[in-house]
């Protein structure tokens, strides 16, 4: 692992530690470990763009061809945000990345999926997974963003990627744009004692949302299936799902979202 003097100036002026691996396997268990052993400031970024056991939500795989995807990790010290509010840290962390994202695919349709897999036209080009330290005293969002993957090497016919989209991605200022969107996001929450509505996270996850008014399958975690229209984002972060004829929406914190129809 080194520490690139000028590889990634604009990243390097926002985050206080950026580390670059040539490859590894996980990024973000990476820097779980590292961060539970050595004290990593907050903002502190481990990337590659060679990551060979990505993961996804439920131990999944994230695959990417080396130097077809950037992964890119963030320590976040959010020892201030009331426990309750946590549950915001992904939604934070898709809302910024689709701005990120949309700030360079300015004529594409760019969409967060609730919680945070940012769509491109309906296909996935970014994941994210964020995780607690060892000693839960911080916690690790990484990213996974398909940049230079070409049509032969999307690993699912629901991805896409830059390349794919006709562009080259600037991962510097990619994650620079992400990185003070994302700060400046959590920084508002704990102001504001951890309530979304009052920081303005709510509707700024609310206004990139595109699950929002779709027809949507869930899979819940207890087996069962819920089929709906997403209605809304309630003040705790969770899904609003209304089934046909319902009166009141259901809440989903967690589940396997299908966008029915695009
Ligand atoms: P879904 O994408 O079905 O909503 P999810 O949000 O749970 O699932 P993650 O757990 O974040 O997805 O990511 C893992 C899934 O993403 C895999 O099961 C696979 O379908 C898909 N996938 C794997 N690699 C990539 C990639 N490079 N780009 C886009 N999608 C990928």
């Amino acid at each position: 692992m080194t520490i690139p003097a000028n590889g990634y100036p604009l990243t390097a002026a926002v985050s206080p530690r950026v580390q670059v691996a040539e490859h590894t396997g996980s990024t973000n268990a990476d820097l779980v470990v590292a961060a539970s052993a050595e004290e990593y400031p907050h903002l502190s970024v481990l990337l590659t763009t060679d990551q060979r056991s990505g993961r996804g939500r439920l131990d999944r795989r994230w695959e990417t061809p080396p130097g077809s995807a950037l992964a890119v990790s963030v320590l976040l010290r959010v020892g201030e945000l009331p426990l309750d509010a946590r549950g915001w840290i992904p939604l934070a962390a898709g809302w910024a990345m689709t701005e990120a994202i949309r700030a360079q695919l300015t004529d594409q349709d760019v969409a967060l999926k609730w919680p945070n897999d940012v769509l491109v036209g309906g296909r996935k080009i970014c994941g994210i997974l964020a995780e607690a330290t060892l000693d839960f005293a911080a916690v690790v969002v990484g990213s996974g963003i398909n940049t230079a993957m070409a049509p032969e090497q999307l690993p699912v016919e629901t991805a896409t990627s830059f390349a794919v989209e006709g562009e080259v991605c600037d991962e510097d200022r990619l994650m620079a744009d992400y990185l003070v969107r994302l700060d400046r996001a959590l920084t508002a929450l704990i102001a504001a004692g951890g309530d979304a509505v009052a920081s303005g996270l709510h509707a700024d996850v609310v206004g990139v949302c595109g699950t929002l008014g779709r027809a949507v399958r869930v899979s819940l975690p207890d087996g069962s299936v819920l089929e709906g229209t997403a209605t809304g984002i309630d003040a705790e972060g969770r899904l609003q799902v209304t089934r046909a004829g319902a009166a009141e929406p259901a809440a989903v914190s967690a589940g396997d979202i299908v966008h029915l129809r695009f």
